[in-house]
């Protein structure tokens, strides 16, 4: 294959995020070796020998085959049937502590960038900002406390961040480990 792997609007780069790499496996969809696998999560009852293909994520075969999703719709609120399911159910989810979790923004799923630090996620004062204000509500009131938290991710704890794709801005959750 001398093209990528096919395009994914809510997780465009999942080669830098690391869901997708390279590889001589064969896809436990499709049975086929493309050349690039999925490695992070894919919730299913049932048993699945191996891991996919991102051609079969993309098509929702694998999805549709398993009966599974790559991604909780934990998080996914006031979007639409269609986005909803092709977030769960055609796109690659990511690694992460915790159970990943998808970020909304004008009212569509917004793509996942990838796992961040400080530096990265301070590139972003916006996100940073949000991230903030989401962990005082969720009940952070020490801010030095807060503060010296948002400082160190990426030492343990990180940022996932995402991408508004109507209008672009960035947005993050914290990750625990
Ligand atoms: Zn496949
Ligand atoms: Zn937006």
């Amino acid at each position: 294959m001398s093209a990528g792997p096919p395009f994914f609007r809510y997780h465009p780069d999942p080669l830098a995020s690391g869901s997708i790499r390279t590889s001589a496996d064969t896809c436990a969809c499709c049975k086929r070796d493309t050349g690039w696998i999925y490695t992070a999560t894919f919730y299913t009852a049932h048993e699945v020998n191996g891991r996919f293909c991102p051609w079969c994520i993309a098509d929702g075969s694998a999805a549709q085959r398993f009966a599974g999703e790559f991604t909780d719709s934990y998080g996914l609120d006031g979007v639409s049937e269609d986005v909803l399911h092709e977030v769960t159910r055609r796109t690659p989810g990511f690694h992460a502590w915790q159970d990943p979790r998808w970020l909304v923004h004008c009212q569509d799923a917004a793509a996942y960038v990838g796992e961040v630090g400080y530096t990265e996620l301070a590139a972003h004062p916006e996100a940073l900002d949000q991230l903030r204000t989401e962990m005082r509500l969720d009940g952070w009131h020490d801010e030095n406390q807060l503060e010296h938290f948002l400082t160190h991710l990426g030492d343990g704890a990180s940022a996932m961040l995402f991408r508004c794709t109507v209008c672009g801005t960035h947005l993050a959750y914290a990750d625990a480990s």
